[in-house]
């Protein structure tokens, strides 16, 4: 496996920059909402093979109206199917109020942000921000070993579960108000469990799908350079493929419409599958990257979307014929869709040698990148379409973003003054130098929370947690070679472009740095 892309375990690489890798006399100037970021060094010319994930990858949702849609849908199911109080189909939804990278504590109703350390930093009780002190008393100030993971814990690292978080914090909310309101005793364990599983049912049942096949537009952002970025990877001799969780008639609609066909209802039109190599739906990452997974792999005739190796839904032959079939160089008759399987199935279709050969595009970072990465040594590029509004946000405030941080460098200069003054006992009642120290200390804390509320009103900056990267950021740092706000940017560097991170630097290599420029 390509050593580069293998993950460090245990190295904290947090206080490397990330930079675009364009070279500036070679690349076009990127704006920087454009620009791909890189963390591990990454040869275009060693990939053959670019996947796709569909759904927030190449279909960019529109957060507002979609989410809401799922929203509405969920409340629907609640109400309807889990007997929850009809209060609740007058509520609404906030699609801006959440965000990714959140951690939903299911047994105490809280919705937290931590740090790459996983130290709590922002904490909420429905809608309510838990004091500091409320705050230690539940997750402490030391080093524990919580996971913040399944099953206590949600983790929203996908903006599809934007809406249940919203509709969580609500539903705490009200419980705490009119807990006689609910047919059955509830806790907020169970409040969450119902609400996932409303959601799951709404992805499901096809209410959802159904609404966007009839208004793709409404939900989905048109992206005229994705096409163009697909063909480019082709004629560059590349093949491409898709794997995704939607199955056939969705994606087929959906894909439809952001390659631009007229034709986004019509089952008979397919022109976008020129696109691609293989695509696979209903594809049930992460378990498709497990080679162990048994999953059987279905060919799906794409005029009636039928699965044709089964007999009433039995599995009949095997897919190894199918592989030979397809691997064929006659491409034109080959069949290209299918369903299931696992990554076992994917390597012939695709005709690559080597797992480092493969660069896989997704928006998940549990589902699509660790899993890819982690068990398959993948190369993996993250789409975070929050990006675009966080770097341009972090330009316009870099000003604000240094004052902060020379504030942080004069509240630990003071602090090791007094500090050395009490050790030394030159000093107890410093009383002027500890005024001193309290009023930059509280100077500081209000120009770090002030700046992270341009970032967002409640969660601050999606990358950092206090001064420190957060959890998610972390997340990125250590499963995405690359990060890039939308996936059509792909299509703005070159076929053969060299993306390489900045160099490493250590705490040791800062403090000589810091010194040099101060001399
Ligand atoms: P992908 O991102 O292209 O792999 O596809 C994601 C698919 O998962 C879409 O079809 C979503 O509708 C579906 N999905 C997202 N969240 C849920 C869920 O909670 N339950 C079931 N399906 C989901
Ligand atoms: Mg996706």
């Amino acid at each position: 496996m390509d050593k580069s892309s293998m993950d460090s375990p245990g190295s904290k690489s947090a206080k490397r920059p990330c930079i675009s890798p364009s070279s500036p006399d070679t690349a076009p100037k990127t704006s920087i909402g454009n620009q791909i970021f890189c963390n591990r060094p990454l040869y275009m010319k060693s990939i053959k093979a670019v996947g796709f994930d569909m759904d927030y990858t190449l279909a960019q949702y529109k957060v507002d109206t979609f989410e809401s849609l799922v929203y509405q849908q969920t409340v629907q199911n609640l109400v309807c199917k889990y007997n929850y109080p009809s209060e609740l189909l007058s509520w609404v939804f906030d699609s801006d109020y959440m965000v990714r990278g959140l951690v939903i504590d299911k047994k105490e109703g809280n919705i937290l942000k931590m740090d790459c350390y996983k130290y709590v930093k922002v904490a909420y009780h429905g809608f309510k921000e838990l004091s500091k002190e409320e705050k230690l008393l539940i997750y402490g100030n030391t080093l524990v070993s919580t996971s913040y993971d399944q099953p206590e814990y949600a983790l929203i690292d996908t903006l599809f579960s934007l809406a249940e978080a919203y509709l969580f914090a609500q539903l705490v909310e009200f419980k705490d108000k009119y807990p006689g309101k609910f047919l059955k005793p509830v806790d907020y364990a169970c409040l969450y469990k119902d609400v996932r599983k409303a959601v799951d049912l709404c992805h499901r049942d096809g209410t959802l799908k159904q609404k966007v096949a009839e208004d793709p537009k409404r939900y989905i952002n048109e992206d005229k350079s994705i096409v163009p970025m697909l063909k480019g990877l082709r004629e560059s001799n590349r093949a491409t493929f898709m794997v995704t969780n939607s199955l056939w008639d969705y994606t087929c609609v959906v894909m439809n419409f952001i390659c631009g066909s007229s034709a986004v209802n019509d089952g008979t039109k397919f022109d976008w599958l020129q696109y691609f190599d293989v695509v696979i739906t209903g594809s049930a990452k992460p378990n498709f990257f497990k080679e162990d997974n048994h999953a059987n792999l279905f060919e799906v005739e794409p005029e009636s979307g039928m699965l044709i190796n089964t007999n009433d839904g039995s599995p009949l032959l095997q897919v190894g014929n199918i592989i030979a079939r397809v691997s064929t160089k006659d491409k034109s008759s080959a069949r290209k869709v299918f369903q299931g399987g696992n990554v076992v199935h994917l390597y012939p279709l695709l005709e690559i040698e080597a797992s480092s050969q493969v660069l896989y595009v997704g928006d998940h970072i549990y589902g699509d990148i660790l899993s890819s990465k982690k068990t398959l040594g993948w190369r993996t590029m993250l789409v975070i379409p929050e990006l675009d509004r966080e770097v341009q946000l972090l330009r316009k405030l870099k000003k604000n973003c240094e004052n902060v941080r020379s504030l942080r460098s004069g509240c630990i200069a003071l602090e090791d003054r007094l500090h050395c003054l009490n050790t030394n006992q030159k000093s107890n009642h410093d009383e002027n130098l500890k005024h001193e120290r309290d009023k930059m200390r509280l100077n500081y804390q209000t120009s770090l929370s002030e700046l992270h509320k341009q970032f967002h009103p409640k969660w601050g900056q999606l990358m950092k947690a206090g001064y420190q990267n957060s959890r998610f950021a972390h997340q990125v740092e250590r499963y995405a070679c690359l990060y890039t706000s939308q996936v059509s940017n792909l299509g703005l560097s070159s076929q053969n472009q060299y993306y390489r991170p900045n160099e490493d630097s250590m705490q040791h290599e800062y403090a000589i740095m810091d010194k040099v420029d101060a001399n």
